[in-house]
């Protein structure tokens, strides 16, 4: 089995996921925060030059921060769903809607302070998804890359080696609310793509915030929604 790692950049869970030549990055975390990414790497030995693609689970600015300088400094491709990309290019500022009251007091908070970071234009070799299944092996990795639209329109996550969840905020594991996230620009969506990550039985769902939460966890709380 391969081992993957955490990262937390900022309140922000980013992973590198072994690929067969070096890692694939999940988010690239809270903006201003590449000395802190690079102490990181340094600790756990590895060189930012291992990175050979980075995941964007989505455009929100906890997720895309110090994406300029570790694609500058690691040469990696960069992977994000066509629904995402207006937002990376035009720094549009990101609508926050909140799935309960403190999602809707802190979208408030959050639309007034924080504006999006360093715009960022992909390039030719970085790759704009499309499908709704999008497996990796091809780029050495065991997984699959699955739209699960909800928290954003064009959110998505990994499946890795048939047994753990990487989510974004699709899913969050924050007091009082979990695993609902804090935002959601679609609810309904948001339920039908929890379905679908549990239609692939992982045994562990790994989210942005806070820790990791079981399959069965999950699934309780869409058959009380539902
Ligand atoms: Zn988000």
């Amino acid at each position: 089995m391969s081992v993957f790692k955490k990262l937390c950049i900022g309140p922000t869970n980013c992973f590198l996921i072994p690929d067969n030549k070096g890692y694939l990055l999940i988010d690239t975390g809270w903006p201003g925060r590449y000395c802190h990414f690079l102490n990181i790497l340094k600790r756990i030995h590895i060189n930012i030059s291992e990175i050979n693609l980075i995941l964007l689970t989505h455009h929100h600015y906890d997720h895309i921060g110090n994406l300029n300088q570790i694609v500058l400094h690691s040469q990696a491709r960069v992977m994000i769903h066509s629904q995402e990309v207006q937002y990376l290019k035009n720094r549009t500022k990101a609508t926050l809607k909140g799935t309960n009251f403190t999602g809707k007091l802190l979208s408030k908070f959050l639309s007034k302070f924080h504006s999006p970071p360093q715009p960022f234009e992909l390039r030719k070799q970085d790759i704009i998804l499309t499908e709704s299944v999008f497996p990796l092996h091809h780029l050495g990795i065991e997984g699959i890359v699955l739209h699960t639209p909800g928290h954003t329109l064009g959110s998505i996550s990994l499946i890795f080696e048939g047994k753990f969840a990487f989510v974004g905020d699709t899913i969050m594991n924050l007091p009082f609310t979990s695993p609902l996230p804090l935002f959601a620009e679609d609810l309904k969506l948001l339920f039908k793509s929890w379905e679908r990550i549990l239609s692939y039985n992982p045994q562990t769902i790994y989210p942005a915030h806070g820790n990791s939460i079981t399959a069965s966890k999950l699934y309780s709380k869409l058959k009380n929604i539902s």
